[in-house]
């Protein structure tokens, strides 16, 4: 039987300020069982997407796209915060509560054509996958699907993800 996967989710009231709740994802990382079945259900979704490479931005992103990139086969590109990509990149800026951030990917990271699949641990506001799609989109990359572990229904960021495939394995 599938595990109930919330379970593992921690819930951190007024982290990282007052009035926050903060869905801690580490509790499921550091459960072998819990982490393979979110990682299987993300491959099951991807499975028939013939999906080319998966892009994740930072850096949670990562924990959720690199075990899914190995089970397909295909390789993995992250996207990064300012300064850490070592070669020619580009960029998207987005919105945060107050200024603007922005993410990088390698230019050479998608080839024109390739299906991609974009994850992060969580979509909150949709700002950061936002943010990725565009980056994957400026390189020629078809997204062909969208992963979170955890959606938080009340910031609406399925709004932004309109007229691109999601999964959420949680909602909250
Ligand atoms: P968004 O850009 O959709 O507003 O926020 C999502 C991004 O912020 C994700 O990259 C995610 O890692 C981070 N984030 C925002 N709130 C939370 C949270 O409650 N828990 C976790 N694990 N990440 C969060």
């Amino acid at each position: 039987m599938a595990l109930d996967l919330k379970k593992y989710i921690a819930s951190i009231p007024d982290y990282p300020e007052p009035g926050i709740i903060f869905r801690d994802i580490s509790p499921l990382m550091a459960d072998g069982e819990a982490y393979r079945e979110a990682t299987d259900q993300i491959v099951k979704f991807a499975r028939d997407k013939q999906v080319d490479m998966i892009v994740g931005p930072e850096a949670r992103g990562f924990i959720v796209g690199c075990p899914v990139a190995y089970e397909l086969g295909v390789g993995f590109a992250p996207a990064r915060k300012k300064g850490k990509l070592p070669r020619a990149t580009v960029k998207a800026t987005y919105d945060l509560e107050y200024g603007q951030s922005a993410l990088y990917l390698h230019k050479d990271a998608i080839k024109p054509g390739q299906k991609v699949l974009v994850t992060d641990d969580l979509l909150a506001t949709g700002g950061t996958i936002s943010a990725t799609i565009q980056l994957v989109e400026e390189l020629g990359g078809i997204v062909v699907g969208t992963a979170f572990l955890v959606e938080l229904k009340d910031l609406h960021g399925s709004d932004k993800l309109k007229g691109y495939d999601k999964l959420s394995l949680m909602e909250f």
